[in-house]
Formats: C-alpha cells, sequence, structure tokens
C-alpha cells in the first residue's frame, strides 16, 4: 500500500452569502440582513482541502474469496 497526500490552499467566494458578506435572517421573521457566519462578512473564505491517495493492488474475485477463508 502507497500513500500520498496533497494539500489544496485558496480563497473562494462565500458560497453561504454568495460573497456580500451578510444574509437574511431566516429565524426572525423581520427580514433584516445579518453578518454571514461562515465568512464573518467578508464575502471570501479561505478553503484547505486535504487529500489522501491511497493506492492498493487490485484483488481479484477469487483471491478476496480465498481471504476471507
Ligand atoms: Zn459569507
Amino acid at each position: 500500500m502507497r500513500k500520498a497526500g496533497h494539500t489544496l490552499n485558496y480563497y473562494d467566494v462565500c458560497r453561504s452569502c454568495g460573497g456580500e458578506g451578510e444574509v437574511i435572517d431566516i429565524k426572525s421573521n423581520s427580514m433584516k440582513m445579518v453578518k454571514c457566519e461562515t465568512c464573518q462578512g467578508s464575502g471570501m473564505v479561505s478553503i484547505r482541502k486535504e487529500i489522501t491517495i491511497t493506492i492498493t493492488p487490485k484483488i481479484s474475485i477469487y483471491e478476496a474469496k480465498r481471504a476471507r477463508h
């Protein structure tokens, strides 16, 4: 088994508010705009993606059955 890892860091437009920095407060019925909790009002977010790649040999059905016994 071989393992490899990649980390991606980038900035993107906040998906919660669409870059506005504010969202409509749906909890209260006042329809007022409140600061977006995801981006804290900046409209942008920092995204960190950690990708783990695991490479294993492909085991045939025959071998997989045999391994169980
Ligand atoms: Zn936001």
